[in-house]
């Protein structure tokens, strides 16, 4: 067995999956799996389970894959975890879990983000769910958001006997697992929603088309018998950079556009979905929302730019997302500025202007600031333009909730402990809390928002 590298995970052809929406990533089959686990030192003091923000017991549910019990590893991830086939898919793992495993000392380390992705892909394939309240203790909590902040808040109180009723306001439950991420790295019916049905099968109830703050509010909420509200209302109102021409038809956020391509089912043929998809498109920004957005565009057909200010090095989307991204032949206009959207007597994208940069000091986020280069103003040929800029949370729910503070950002205020806001009884967490962020952490704020929950309702 090679110790020093990981069992290598096959993945669809590069070429063939720019021009399909189909999961990129097969993950492990069962040989494979066990292969793998074998390469866990299954150490005294786990440093991987440090790095976990949900404190799967990793060594544990490894050493079950080792006997071949995997119901047996699912039971351990599920006492930390309601969604581990996403986890497993979309974590950045290097720098969490993996990043801390003893083994990457001197070669890689194990593949633990891919041993979990086995579990729960295994468990789902095998029907097994996770167990169920023995009895309900009769308080009534609402939830508002069914992302992964509200899913796992949701979770973990059905699985204490709580009643919990989840409001949406779109009419698909899973937050941006639903709308954002792409179905390429995260299916949506053969994953997503699977895994919210695991926990509506804990007793969860959703409702969706329910717009907090419009539809009902949260001080009604309360009238109407939920003791307790937890707000995983996420980070989803997209930044613009304020250029000349960004009205003009054919520009969109990232959020936008992916949500068109994924809620509207963009990618498929057989649905007329309203998308410009574009023949040359900008996707501006190099986060990981806009290498979604760019490959995304690219299965839609178009030439695809990502124009990111900073150089190579600075790129803030994950290693793994840019090297798929550059596979599949996504082009990288780096050190590049967009300055205005050129705009045709229709109203629509004609090009864009931009600068190019050079790296001067650095600045207060510790990166080299971009300076622009005198003389080097260019035009670049798009007639579509992706800005992915970042998020922040929609004020709707603290400007209709009395009491409910929030920071400048408009981030509501709550305790990393417990979730509780400066409202009795309201909890929070999640990209509402902590402007845009990952998964896990939602996750994280969710479960604490659980726990806080349940410490109010026992002392109340
Ligand atoms: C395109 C994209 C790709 C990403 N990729 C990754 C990745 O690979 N790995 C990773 O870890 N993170 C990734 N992230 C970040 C991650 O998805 C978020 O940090 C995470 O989803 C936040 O979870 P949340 O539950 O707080 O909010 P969300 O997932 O945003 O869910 C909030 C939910 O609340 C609902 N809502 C909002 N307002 C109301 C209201 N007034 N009433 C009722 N419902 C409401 C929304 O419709 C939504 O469904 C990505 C984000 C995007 C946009």
């Amino acid at each position: 067995m090679d110790v020093l590298h990981k069992v290598p995970v096959r993945e669809q052809d590069p070429k063939v999956r720019a021009h399909n929406f189909e999961e990129v990533c097969y993950g492990y089959n069962e040989e494979e799996a066990v292969e793998e686990a074998q390469r866990c030192l299954n150490c005294k003091n786990a440093r991987c389970m440090m790095g976990c923000p949900v404190a799967i017991n990793i060594p544990a549910f490894i050493s079950k894959i080792k006997e071949r019990d995997f119901e047996g590893a699912f039971n351990i991830i599920s006492e930390s975890s309601s969604l581990p086939a996403v986890c497993g898919r979309v974590c950045p793992q290097e720098s969490q879990c993996e990043g801390k495993c003893v083994r990457g000392i001197k070669g890689e380390p194990v593949a633990i983000g891919k041993l979990e992705r086995f579990v729960a892909d295994w468990a789902r394939e095998n029907g097994i769910v996770p167990k169920k309240a023995e009895k309900l203790n009769g308080h009534k909590v609402a939830v508002i958001g069914s992302g992964p902040a509200g899913l796992s808040c949701a979770g973990d109180l059905a699985k204490l006997g709580y009643s919990v009723t989840i409001f949406e306001a779109l009419h698909e439950p899973g937050g941006v697992l639903t709308y954002g991420i792409p179905e390429f790295r995260l299916p949506k019916s053969a994953v997503v929603q699977k895994e919210i049905n695991n926990v509506k099968s804990l007793g969860v109830e959703i409702v969706c088309n329910a717009i907090i703050g419009k539809s009902i509010t949260i001080d009604e909420l309360m009238e109407d018998g939920y003791e307790a509200v937890f707000i995983g209302s996420g980070a989803g109102l997209p930044k613009f950079m304020g250029i000349p021409g960004e009205q003009a038809n054919g520009v969109y956020s990232a959020n936008e556009y992916l949500t068109r391509s994924n809620l509207m089912k963009a990618f498929k043929e057989d649905y007329a979905t309203p998308i410009a998809a574009g023949k040359k498109v900008a996707v501006v920004g190099g986060g990981n929302v806009a290498m979604d957005a760019a490959r995304t565009a690219l299965r839609l057909g178009a030439e695809v730019y990502i124009v990111y200010r900073r150089g190579e090095e600075e790129l803030p989307a994950r290693v793994e997302e840019v090297h798929h991204a550059k596979e599949e032949g996504v082009i990288f206009k780096l050190l590049t500025n967009p300055t205005e959207i050129l705009v045709d007597d229709k109203g629509w994208v004609a090009g864009m202007k931009c600068v190019e940069m050079e790296l001067g000091e650095p600045d207060e986020s510790g990166r080299r600031r971009p300076v622009v280069k005198p003389n080097s103003e260019f035009t670049l040929d798009v007639d579509t333009v992706i800005m992915s800029l970042g998020t922040s949370p929609n004020p709707l729910i603290s400007s209709t909730t009395e009491g409910l503070e929030t920071s400048k950002w408009k981030c509501i205020i709550a305790s990393e402990e417990n979730g509780q806001t400066s409202k009795e009884g309201v909890f929070a967490g999640g990209d509402a809390v902590t402007g845009a962020a990952t998964v896990i952490l939602a996750m994280e704020a969710g479960r604490a928002g659980a726990k806080g929950i349940h410490e109010y309702l026992q002392n109340k």
